[in-house]
């Protein structure tokens, strides 16, 4: 009896490790952003290669009402529009993706992100991929699944896709209903069920809940939904005690900006680990923080370097996954932690 018992609290206990460390995942997020351009096909393809599990597309809509992958729902950051089409910006300066045509946009060159100063472009991480070199284009959502459907095909590995629907309301007031053409496509590329290699995330709870109770009934099927969460003060009531309970009623997981996990005011071997991680676990919701960068300034003071960032979050933290713009790190961590 007692060697039964034994036996069976051995195998809880590796079984336990195993799953902790093996099932952990990485997220490239916007691709290998840390080492090429943002959302292009170089960057996702890097992060194939690197053994990211999943790779994340931020999705707007054109005039055309085509779905490309641009995190900003603006062109200004990360292409040269104000070179091209000087006259198209909107009151407020900007270009905004939703006045421009499809066939426009593939004509845009896209770089490394940056900003404007004094009239000069300068990059917003001075480190990586310089500005002006080579060529990259401004992807479709469509193109971007064909190039990981056609990598799984190729490798025989089975890498997931993790779209967020860039500011829903936004396009709504456009009157465009971007949720339904996003479900659309991944119903037609055969993402329909939550064992599929899927993650749709938002940061719009009013957003997720039409998602849940409309487009995809309608739509005829049902994929694991990430609610972001961005500060308490979006939605106070998600740091509530039941507030994760109610949160699983719509969604599979969270997706947590990191200092909502373990809070910036910890200092090194005085952790302050909030309790969400744990609420949302006893929610049945999965946890995904971002964005992990090693980048000058990046890395937490409470953290050694990089990896001991990745340490505290996957292992003392215990989330279930992170996005990183440098998902080979995040890879190698794991297989070396295992
Ligand atoms: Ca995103």
């Amino acid at each position: 009896m007692r060697r039964t018992l034994t036996l069976f609290l051995f195998s809880l206990t590796a079984m336990t490790s195993i799953q902790s460390a093996a099932d952990k995942i990485v997220i490239a997020h916007r691709g290998a952003s840390g080492y090429l351009p943002e959302h292009t096909l170089e960057a996702k393809a890097m992060a194939y290669g690197m053994g990211a599990h999943y790779i994340e597309q931020d999705v707007v809509m054109t005039k055309d009402d085509h779905l490309i992958v641009l995190h900003d729902i603006t062109l200004d950051r990360t292409t040269d529009v104000d070179e091209q089409y000087p006259d198209r910006a909107r009151e407020d300066g900007r270009y905004y993706a939703i006045d421009f045509t499809l066939e426009e946009i593939k004509g845009l060159n896209a770089s490394e992100g940056f900003r404007l100063e004094n009239g000069e472009k300068i990059q917003g991480y001075a480190n990586r991929f310089p500005m002006g070199l080579s060529s990259f284009r401004v992807p479709t959502l469509e193109e971007e699944i064909q190039l990981i459907q056609g990598m799984n095909k190729s490798t025989g590995n089975n890498i997931g896709i993790y779209p967020e629907i860039k500011q829903p309301e936004f396009h709504r007031n456009e009157g465009k209903d971007i949720s339904t053409a996003v479900v659309n496509m991944l119903k037609q590329y055969g993402y329909s069920t939550k064992e599929d290699k899927v993650f749709l995330q938002t940061f719009s709870f009013a957003e997720l809940e039409i998602i849940k109770n409309d487009i995809l009934p309608m739509a005829g099927i049902n994929i694991n939904l990430i609610q972001l969460i961005g500060g308490e003060s979006s939605y106070p009531w998600m740091f509530e005690a039941e507030g994760m309970h109610t949160l699983a009623e719509f969604a599979d997981g969270i997706g947590p900006e990191k200092g909502l996990v373990i809070s910036r005011s910890s200092t090194r071997g005085n952790l302050d680990i909030t309790p969400l991680v744990e609420r949302a676990h006893a929610a049945g919701l999965q946890v995904h923080p971002y964005t992990y960068r090693l980048d000058p300034g990046q890395v937490p003071a409470y953290a050694e370097d990089f990896e001991d960032l990745l340490r505290l979050h996957y292992f003392e933290a215990d989330v279930d996954g992170l996005f990183t713009d440098f998902p080979d790190r995040a890879v190698q961590f794991l297989q070396l932690n295992q």
